[in-house]
C-alpha cells in the first residue's frame, strides 16, 4: 500500500510526461550543439551537470550503476506488473565473444554503447544495428592474471569521449562518434599479476579507475587521470607503506605490505554536493593472516576519497585482518534515508563477508551492520561501538593454520553483482549466495604474476539453494522475501517504478518478480547463461530493458558446478519493450 502511494506521489509530482522528455531531449540537442561551439563533438557532449543528473532524467544511462549513487533503480513505469507479460524482444546484437559478459550498457541520444574484453561497440539503440566496434588486442599471456573471468564492466563518458579499461592494465579514451583511439595509458605491468576489469568513474572531472589482482599479491590502488590526455594525476595506494598512515596495523616487521593485496576491482560511486568519492578495497593477500598480523588497512575497507586528489577523507574497514578473502570491493550504493526521523546521507554494502553495512557518508559513522545471509560463522555480530565484528572461533582458528569450514565463503555473501535500492520502499533488492567453504592456511610463496594464496580450499554447499534474490531492508538485513535457486544468479539487478525487480539466472532466463512479493511474472530464454547488469531506458515514448547475455565468470570457472556444462556459451546484446507499445 505504501508502496501504490508512493507511485501515485511520482506520478503527480512528475513535471514531464514521458511525452514532455522526448520533446526536451530534442530540443536540447540542438542547442547543445549550438552553445557548446564544438561542432564535430556538440551532439555527444555530456558534461558534468549532466553526469550528475543522470538518475533523474530515465531516458538515458550516462553512468555506471545508472546515476553516480548507483542505485539501479528507474522510475519508468509503462512496463509494469500489469504490462509485463507483453515483453517480447525487440532485437539482439552478437558480441561474437565467448566469454562470462558482465558489462553495463551506455545509452544517450539513440546510441548504445557496450563492451567485451577486446570490444567496444556504439550500437542504434532502436534497432541493434552496428554503428561502429572498435577492436583492442593486448598479449596473449595477459588471461593467465585475470583470476576469475575474461570480462570488462563497461564504460564511462564525458565530452564525446568513451573511457575503458584494459585486461593488460591499461586505460583508454575512444572517440564515441568513431570508436577511435584518442589515447591509452598504462597503469602498471600486468606480468606482475594486475589487470582491470572495471568500469571507470568520471568525478569532478577526473577520470577514476581502480586494479584488479587481490589473489596474485599486488599493491592494490585507486588511480586519477586527466580524460583529456590521459595523464596520471594522482595514485591512492590501498596498502601504505612503511611511516604513511595506517602502516602501523602491518605487524609483521616486514615486507607483507609489498605484496598485501588490496584490489580495487569494482566502481565506485560519488556524491557531487560532498564531492567525495566511495571505493570499496578488496582482500589482502595472501589469504594466510598469520603472516600479516594486524588490521592490515585498508584491505577489506570503504575509502572515501577526494576525487581532485585521491586523498582518503575517511575509511570504515569490515573486515581486519582477513583471511576469507571476503573482498570488500562490493559497490557502496547511496541513498537518502530517514532514520529514527532524521535524514540521513548512507552508504550502503552488501559486504562479501555476510554483514549488510549503513554508514552516513559524511563522516564514516556506522548505523546499522546486520548479517543478510542465511549462513554465517565467522563473526557474532559487528560491535556498533567500535566498528568491529566479534570473531568467533572459526576465524581465529583459521588465522592460527588450522583448517575450518566457514560461511559465507569466498564467493561471499554477494559477489560483485550489483544490487538495487528502490528509494521508494527503501528496500535493497539483491542476489546472495549461500555456500560454505573448507579451509587451511598454508605458507605462501610469492612469486610475480603467480597466484598467491596461502591456504587449501574447496567449496562446500548446504542443503538449501546455492542462492537467493532477497528484497533487503537495510537497517535489519532482513528479508521482505527470497527466491532461492539451485544454480546461483550472478546477474545484476535492476528496480523499477513499474514495481519489477530484473534479473538473469546462470541458465539464460532473463526474469522478472513482483518487486512488493516476489512473485515472477516473466522470463525469457536469452540461449546463454546471464552474468550481465540489466538497465531501463526511453526513447520517443517507449521503455526499453538492456541485458547482455553469455555465460561464464567466476561461479563458472570456479564453483564446478556440473549442471552449467551444457549452457551454450556466446554474448549477446539483448533489448525488450512491450509488444505494440
Ligand atoms: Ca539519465
Ligand atoms: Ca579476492
Amino acid at each position: 500500500m505504501k508502496f501504490n502511494r508512493w507511485l501515485r506521489s511520482i506520478n503527480r509530482t512528475s513535471r514531464q510526461t514521458p511525452e514532455d522528455r522526448t520533446a526536451a531531449s530534442r530540443w536540447q540537442a540542438p542547442v547543445a550543439l549550438l552553445l557548446s561551439g564544438a561542432v564535430a563533438s556538440g551532439a555527444w557532449a555530456q558534461s558534468v551537470a549532466e553526469l550528475e543528473n543522470d538518475a533523474a532524467t530515465p531516458e538515458d544511462i550516462l553512468t555506471y550503476g545508472m546515476g553516480y549513487a548507483q542505485q539501479r533503480f528507474s522510475p519508468l513505469e509503462q512496463i509494469n506488473v500489469d504490462t509485463v507479460s507483453q515483453l517480447v524482444p525487440v532485437w539482439s546484437y552478437s558480441l561474437d565473444d565467448d566469454r562470462g559478459q558482465e558489462s553495463f550498457p551506455l545509452i544517450r541520444n539513440g546510441v548504445m554503447y557496450t563492451t567485451t574484453h577486446e570490444s567496444t561497440v556504439a550500437l542504434d539503440a532502436l534497432t541493434g544495428k552496428q554503428i561502429w566496434k572498435s577492436m583492442l588486442e593486448y598479449p596473449a599471456e595477459t588471461p593467465r592474471v585475470a583470476c576469475c573471468g575474461i570480462v570488462n564492466r563497461g564504460l564511462a563518458m564525458l565530452e564525446g569521449k568513451l573511457f575503458r579499461t584494459t585486461l593488460d592494465a591499461h586505460v583508454m579514451a575512444l572517440d564515441a562518434q568513431t570508436g577511435e583511439q584518442l589515447w591509452k595509458s598504462k597503469a602498471i605491468d600486468f606480468r606482475d599479476g594486475y589487470s582491470m576489469t572495471v568500469a571507470p568513474l568520471i568525478a569532478d572531472g577526473v577520470l577514476i579507475t581502480g586494479i584488479s589482482g587481490g589473489e596474485y599479491g599486488i599493491r592494490g590502488f585507486i588511480d586519477g587521470w586527466d580524460p583529456d590526455t590521459g595523464e596520471q594525476l594522482w595514485r591512492r595506494y590501498t596498502v601504505p607503506e612503511p611511516g604513511q598512515p595506517g602502516s602501523e596495523t602491518w605487524k609483521d616487521g616486514g615486507d607483507a605490505w609489498k605484496n598485501g593485496g588490496g584490489p580495487a576491482w569494482l566502481t565506485g560511486t560519488y556524491d557531487p554536493e560532498l564531492k567525495t568519492v566511495y571505493w570499496g578495497v578488496g582482500n589482502a593477500a595472501s589469504w594466510n593472516a598469520g603472516i600479516r598480523p594486524g588490521d592490515n588497512l585498508y584491505t577489506g575497507s570503504i575509502l572515501a576519497l577526494d576525487p581532485k586528489t585521491g586523498d582518503i577523507k575517511w575509511h570504515y574497514q569490515t573486515s581486519p585482518n582477513d583471511p576469507f578473502d571476503h573482498d570488500g570491493t562490493n559497490e557502496p550504493v547511496l541513498a537518502d534515508m530517514q532514520i529514527d526521523g532524521i535524514e540521513r546521507k548512507v552508504l550502503m554494502q552488501a559486504s562479501r563477508n555476510g554483514f549488510f553495512y549503513v554508514l552516513d557518508r559524511t563522516n564514516g559513522d556506522l548505523l546499522a551492520a546486520n548479517q543478510y545471509v542465511k549462513h554465517l560463522n565467522w563473526a557474532e555480530g559487528i560491535d556498533l561501538e567500535t566498528g568491529r565484528p566479534i570473531d568467533t572461533d572459526v576465524v581465529i582458528k583459521a588465522r592460527a593454520g588450522e583448517k575450518v569450514n566457514f560461511t559465507p565463503s569466498a564467493f561471499g555473501g554477494k559477489n560483485w553483482s550489483p544490487m538495487s535500492f528502490h528509494p521508494g520502499n527503501q528496500t535493497v533488492f539483491a542476489n546472495t549466495l549461500n555456500m560454505g567453504m573448507d579451509y587451511k592456511a598454508v605458507e605462501p610463496q610469492y612469486r610475480a604474476g603467480v597466484f598467491y594464496f596461502g591456504a587449501e580450499f574447496g567449496f562446500t554447499y548446504p542443503d538449501d539453494e546455492r542462492g537467493f534474490l532477497k528484497a533487503i531492508n537495510p537497517m535489519t538485513g532482513e528479508s521482505l522475501w527470497e527466491v532461492g535457486t539451485e544454480i546461483p544468479r550472478l546477474a545484476g539487478v535492476l528496480s523499477t517504478g513499474g514495481n519489477l525487480v530484473f534479473t538473469g539466472k546462470q541458465t539464460g532466463e532473463f526474469e522478472a518478480f513482483d518487486a512488493a512479493t516476489g512473485e515472477k511474472l516473466w522470463e525469457f530464454q536469452t540461449g546463454s547463461g546471464i552474468v550481465g547488469q540489466p538497465v531501463a531506458w526511453e526513447l520517443d515514448g517507449r521503455q526499453y530493458i538492456t541485458i547482455l547475455n553469455g555465460g561464464g565468470a567466476v561461479y563458472a570457472l570456479f564453483a564446478g558446478d556440473e549442471r552449467l556444462a551444457n549452457v551454450p556459451a556466446g554474448g549477446a546484446v539483448w533489448t525488450f519493450a512491450l509488444f505494440g507499445s
